[in-house]
């Protein structure tokens, strides 16, 4: 049996791997509480994790490096060498004809943290290139964008999961949690054995919701103008804690002025949540001891993201309740590694150890460890969505290296972006399948998957992880680490290139020591010991091991005062609002049984493979003649889609939902991006409804 984690998403569930005749057998790992910080996963799996083994062996796996014909435009095998010659060569000549920023990279939040180390040093110092974004951009960006505002640090939770358990009130704004990340809701089942209660904000009465004791269902786009509404009824309530406020944060009083009109009946004509629920939850709020909010994509996926998640913040300071045991505002991180992919350069702003690209002082650390002059890392590049709108326009990048993401299902206004895929020069998508961006390539490379290679993870937790090899890779598979020290060398890079998990994590380490992300006491042995170690982890001091930081701020933020900043945020609606012509709220999220765009679970034959699908109202159903089962159609201003509706009194009548694990909803998702994390607006478009 070798220890592992799962492929899928932030919760990282731990598992036992051994080789089978039928593939791989996979089982929850039991040591759950080998250390006083028992991992979320509560040593459960959901189905996609029990599953996950079923792309071993399929024929559905890419086991050879191929090249389009430009003759007959088919892909053809050819061996790894002449693949890597070709993509390097062509890289080399585009950089030579339009200059360094010709080539761009795009990542993704599942890759290993070596992995996304490594990519943003080929970019940097391999490439040149300032153009290199992931689509964690996608994910959980606003939050990021939020945090380090208030708290001078972004690290998803920053406690334990399994601390909800010691909470009286754990609000869920925006966060399926049942669905998405099943074991974790075992917390909150826990929380409610105790009397502890749940709240939960969705438009949707979700699975998570049904397990509530309140459920607020605000109209899609409205989550800041709510927000401000429960700090206006605290505040009126005397329930903030002066004491906190004024010895742990700056700028409370701007925001306390900027929530006295923000009365419930305001708060209702904008959200659709009666007053009445809105007092209930700001009375439970304020009565209570240990409150807990945790953000996830509902609240986030929004041109107002960071906002939302800004107002959620001064209502926990105003309750005093960051760095408080059982209490405080954490993130919900969604993909495998969205939390370190961002943390060790795969961002366009960012360099390993969370450094800032702009920050001179850590540009020499990170260049001194790269062995290159700091003058030669370019500067910041375009963030995700912005990348690839300006694919193949005349100032933009002409190829796109893409590694671990599908970005025709999972990008924003997709049929535009994929015509932008088409224009560039060259295409090269690693991956383990015939994913629907593969399909567009020039070249595609063929790689590992998780239990055939090794390597850290951070998860939701900000705990980082080791997932051991398992099992040998199918021949003619390489790694990701492989392909990307194949091209720097074919590039002539300088310094050095390891494709040995470990020996680049030992480089991560150097990268990040001194960082707000510093992993350099973590080391492969002590993860293995420990079950995972918390960042900001330094290096020992005087031979003593830095224990890790399970929880942090619980004497200071990490701002150089030490104090969290309330800012002062206002509600702006959604960038699109409904009209005559689009006269519904179309939302998008996920179902149980598939992850992300779904290369994966839907090739997987013990997962239900339904195809996307319109949860819709009977009254609206009813006013727009949709029966169940039967097709409707759904478009906005930038196209349309089929799918069979569901007709469930679980949705607000006035918002329909999607999920968007196949092609289709993100063609009609709006790109309205967030002015500070630059996260799209899947959350919320102006649709229209018809049988
Ligand atoms: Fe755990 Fe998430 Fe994997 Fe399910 S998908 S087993 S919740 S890590």
């Amino acid at each position: 049996m070798t220890d592992s984690h799962c492929p899928y998403c932030s919760l990282q569930c731990g598992m036992a791997l051994s080789p089978s005749r039928s593939g791989l057998q996979i089982a929850p790992r039991a040591d759950r509480n080998r250390t006083s910080n028992p991992r979320g996963d509560d040593g459960a799996l959901c189905r996609k994790g029990w599953t996950a083994g079923g792309l071993r062996g399929s024929r559905e796996r890419l086991t050879s490096p191929l090249i389009r014909d430009r003759a007959t435009g088919e892909l053809r095998a050819v061996d790894w060498d002449e693949a890597l010659d070709v993509v390097a060569s062509r890289l080399a000549a585009l950089r030579a004809e339009h200059g360094p920023d010709a080539n761009a990279i795009f990542g993704g939040g599942g890759l290993t943290n070596e992995k996304s180390y490594l990519l943003g040093k080929l970019a940097r110092v391999a490439l040149g290139t300032s153009q290199i974004d992931y689509n964690g951009r996608w994910c959980m960006s606003s939050a990021a964008s939020a945090g380090n505002q208030a708290f001078g640090v972004d690290r998803g939770l920053p406690f334990p999961l399994a601390d909800i358990e010691e909470a009286d009130v754990v609000v869920l704004v925006g966060s399926n949690m049942a669905e998405t990340m099943p074991p974790a809701a075992r917390h909150l089942d826990r929380l409610r054995e105790r009397g502890g209660k749940v709240v939960v904000i969705d438009p949707r009465v979700t699975p998570t919701a049904a397990r509530a004791d309140v459920v607020l269902q605000p109209v899609p786009g409205s989550d800041v103008a709510l927000a401000l509404g429960l700090l206006h009824l605290i505040d009126a309530a005397g329930a903030v804690d002066e004491t906190y406020v004024r010895e742990r944060t700056t700028g409370f009083e701007d925001v306390r002025r900027s929530v006295a009109s923000w009365w419930p009946e305001r708060v209702e004509r904008i959200t659709g949540v009666p007053s009445g629920e809105l007092r209930e939850v700001a009375d439970l709020l304020a009565g209570s001891e240990r409150v807990m909010v945790l953000t996830a994509r509902g609240a986030e996926q929004h041109a107002t993201g960071t906002d939302t998640v800004l107002a959620w913040i001064n209502i926990a300071l105003a309750l005093g309740m960051p760095g408080r045991p059982g209490a405080g505002y954490g993130c919900l991180t969604g993909q495998g590694n969205g939390q370190g992919g961002r943390e060790h350069g795969q961002k366009a702003d960012q360099l390993p150890g969370y450094r800032s690209i702009t920050d001179p002082a850590d540009r020499a650390h990170v260049a001194a460890v790269w062995g290159v002059d700091p003058a030669t890392i370019p500067g910041k590049g375009r963030s995700a969505y912005e990348l690839l709108q300006a694919l193949g326009t005349p100032e933009g990048p002409k190829s796109l290296l893409v590694l671990g993401s599908n970005i025709v299902v999972s990008a924003p206004n997709a049929t535009e972006i994929t015509a932008r895929l088409q224009s560039l020069d060259l295409l090269v998508v690693a991956d383990i399948v015939m994913s629907e961006t593969a399909a567009l390539a020039d070249v595609v490379l063929p790689v590992t998957q998780w239990a055939e290679e090794g390597g850290t993870m951070t998860n939701l937790e900000g705990r980082v992880i080791l997932r051991h090899q398992a099992i040998t890779p199918p021949a003619g598979v390489r790694s990701d680490l492989d392909l990307i020290a194949g091209l720097a060398e074919r590039l002539g890079a300088p310094g050095v290139w390891p494709t040995d998990p470990e020996t680049v994590f030992e480089e991560l380490r150097a990268a990040s020591s001194g960082g707000k992300a510093d992993y350099a006491g973590i080391t492969y042995d002590r993860i293995r010991a420990e079950d995972g170690v918390f960042w900001p982890c330094p290096a020992p001091v005087e031979g003593e091991d830095h224990p890790g930081t399970p929880r942090l701020f619980a004497d200071a933020f990490a701002h150089p005062d030490g104090r969290a900043r309330a800012l002062v945020v206002d509600h702006r609606g959604p960038a699109e609002e409904v009209s005559a012509d689009y006269p519904v709220h179309l939302t998008t999220g996920r179902v149980l049984a598939q992850y992300q765009s779904g290369a994966q679970t839907r090739r997987i034959r013990e997962l239900p493979d339904e195809g996307a699908f319109v949860e819709i109202h009977p009254l609206l159903a009813g006013r727009v003649g949709a029966r169940d089962g039967e097709p409707l159609l759904i478009r906005t201003v930038r196209g349309e889609m089929k799918a069979p509706a569901r007709v469930v009194d679980t949705i607000r009548p006035d918002t329909v939902f999607v999920p968007f694990h196949w092609v289709g909803v993100n063609k009609l998702t709006n790109d309205a991006l967030d002015p500070s994390s630059r996260m799209p607006e899947f959350k919320v478009s102006a649709c229209a409804v018809s049988a």
